[in-house]
């Protein structure tokens, strides 16, 4: 067995054959002509180009009938290198002056576009190549009267290989046949990973080592939520993963029951569970799965994988988007959390020794007011047309809360100015993730309408373990009584000041640990959207009063282990035939 990691980009696994595709080669054939001949070539260029025009434009037809506009949309970029001046003068001057056949011009002028993109080492324009590759091949099919290959008769069900899929190949490609994506290139934000997603699909991509390691017939098991790839998995993993795969498809069984019922706990307790969300195409999730809102948008999505720096207008719109499409929820858009494991494509943004204790999220925001100030301006003016809540990521003391807050104050007053409309009494939040903000919460409070713990970081910081580092994992405790005690001051100090508070990091969206939360007076759950219906199910079996108490005895006990056996002891004797259902056991 051979265990491959790459980034995570689609949830879910995937449990089946492999089948590797592989990039169509051409030969090209190089052919001197006359001079008579070149109106001939150029004329044939021009026939090649309006045939795969059409192709294309049936094609996106077709997808948009099929995964509605968005996903059409991919198309556009093949439309505009068809239709690039400089590229058809620069296949024109190659027939003209070097007298070759259009063919060979044509893939000579494309070598040399992709070059020089592939040259300028952006994550963003390499994704563009990807693209320009996908539609020259369509051109050449066209020129050299070749087929169109197709994956339509694909007959099995099969985990698709390859080194990276064409976005017109991703979107075409038979669905119900498909059990998960495996690429050696591409990014979260690359056209096989939204696709997957929104698709429901389980694809982990950026393996690098992918199409060296996999072969067609292979037996794979694609884990992708973890982002890993196991081929020729033993008879044990084979066992251990369709037991996972098992308890995901419960899961998705369960959202029927809970959908459209409010999370109130039997001693009418309410509670609000929401979803996280990253990127548009998640959006169909939130009503899916039953989410009261967005409880934390990580709008750093927008500005990674790309040279520059989204403008006012383009921000306005994606948030104005998620704001349309919630509502009547709520949307907590949380500012850019820049730097940690996500970082800018931009030459300005240094690379740091250690980039979670560095230049990240608040700290980057208030040293860049100007990158800061066109965020603040695009998200308030999205709170006028629905209802928007702001929240500041990696806070560690008051003075920084007070100058992001200066700061937002700055933009109201700048967009009054302008007769631009927004929310003037928009809700400002902290998220206390760093342990600084979670002993000083009471301070805090006195600045906030409402706090989220990010958990993610609170614990990595509070226990010293990196949350990206495998070999730490075993440490990274979310039941460690440091954590849980910093948990319980801080949603103290948000009560005793009158104010909510809420919870996004993963530890929200464990059923073992929302039962310990709902005893802590939590307010607010928010989680990966497929969670939503879990959590819920589990509130409404519940008393509040049950947990406080439980939770009382919870904090006097030393270890993580001890906390989640009693934990687990504890809630079994209340959910009794519904423990396993529930906790997914
Ligand atoms: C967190 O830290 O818990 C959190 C929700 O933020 P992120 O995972 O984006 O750092
Ligand atoms: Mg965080």
């Amino acid at each position: 067995m051979i265990k491959l990691k790459g980034i995570a980009a689609s949830g879910g696994i995937g449990i089946g054959k492999a089948y590797f595709i592989g990039v169509e080669e051409f030969t090209i054939p190089k052919r001197k002509i006359s001079h008579e001949g070149i109106s001939q070539e150029i004329y044939r260029l021009e026939e090649g180009l309006i045939a795969t025009r059409k192709e294309i434009a049936s094609l996106q037809k077709r997808i948009s009938d099929e995964l509605g506009f968005d996903h059409a949309k991919i198309f556009e970029a093949h439309l505009l290198v068809l239709e690039d001046r400089v590229l058809i003068e620069d296949i024109i001057g190659q027939i003209k002056n070097k007298k070759v056949n259009v063919e060979y011009a044509f893939s000579e002028s494309i070598k040399k576009y992709v070059n020089t993109l592939l040259g300028l080492d952006d994550e963003y324009l390499r994704e563009r190549v990807i693209d320009i590759e996908d539609v020259s091949r369509r051109v050449l099919r066209k020129l050299l009267k070749k087929e169109t290959v197709s994956l339509q008769e694909l007959k099995e069900k099969v985990v698709i290989v390859t080194h990276d899929l064409a976005p017109s190949q991703t979107a075409s490609l038979p669905k119900e046949n498909i059990l998960g994506f495996v690429t050696d290139v591409g990014g979260i934000t690359s056209h096989t990973a939204i696709i997957a997603r929104s698709l429901g699909i389980p694809a982990v991509v950026g393996v690098e080592i992918a199409t060296k390691n996999i072969k067609s017939g292979n037996n794979l098991i694609i884990d992708g939520s973890a982002g890993e790839v196991l081929v020729n998995p033993t008879t044990k993993v084979f066992k251990e993963y369709r037991k996972k795969f098992e308890k995901i498809a419960k899961e998705a069984k369960a959202v029927h029951i809970s959908k459209a019922i409010k999370a109130r706990t039997k001693d009418k307790r309410e509670i609000v569970v929401s979803a996280n969300i990253e990127i548009p195409e998640e959006l169909p999730l939130i009503h899916k799965f039953g989410a009261e809102g967005v409880g934390l948008y990580r709008t750093e999505y927008i500005f990674l994988g790309r040279r520059d720096l989204p403008f006012e207008e383009e921000q306005y719109h994606a948030y104005l988007n998620v704001v349309k499409k919630v509502k009547p929820y709520s949307v907590i858009i949380r500012t850019i959390d820049i730097g940690g494991d996500k970082f800018l494509s931009q030459p300005t943004v240094p690379v740091e020794m250690s980039p979670f204790l560095g230049w990240r999220a608040i700290r980057f925001c208030l040293g860049r007011p100007d990158v800061f100030k066109v965020q603040l301006r695009a998200i308030l003016r999205a709170s006028a047309e629905g209802n928007v809540k702001i929240m500041f990521p990696m806070i560690s003391g008051v003075e920084e809360l007070k100058e992001a807050k200066r700061l937002l104050q700055e933009c109201k007053q700048e967009l009054k100015e302008e007769g631009k409309k927004f929310d003037k009494r928009i809700s400002v939040g902290t998220m206390i993730e760093v342990p600084s903000a979670a002993l000083t919460a009471d301070v805090l409070a006195e600045e906030s309408d409402f706090f989220s713990i990010g958990t993610n970081d609170l614990i990595q910081y509070s226990l010293a373990v990196d949350r990206a580092n495998e070999k730490v994992a075993y440490l990274y405790e979310p039941g460690h009584p440091a954590v849980l005690r910093l948990v319980k001051s801080v949603i103290e100090a948000a009560h005793k000041k009158g104010i909510w508070v809420g919870m996004c990091g993963e530890m929200s969206g464990e059923p073992l640990f929302a039962f310990l939360l709902v005893g802590l007076g939590l307010d607010e759950f928010s989680m990966a959207p497929p969670r939503v219906p879990r959590i819920k199910e589990l509130i409404r079996h519940i008393k509040y009063e049950d947990a406080k108490s439980i939770v009382e005895r919870v904090l006097k006990l030393s270890t993580a282990s001890e906390v989640e056996k009693y934990l687990q002891q504890e809630l079994k004797k209340i959910l009794k035939d519904d423990f396993n259902r529930i906790l997914m056991i």
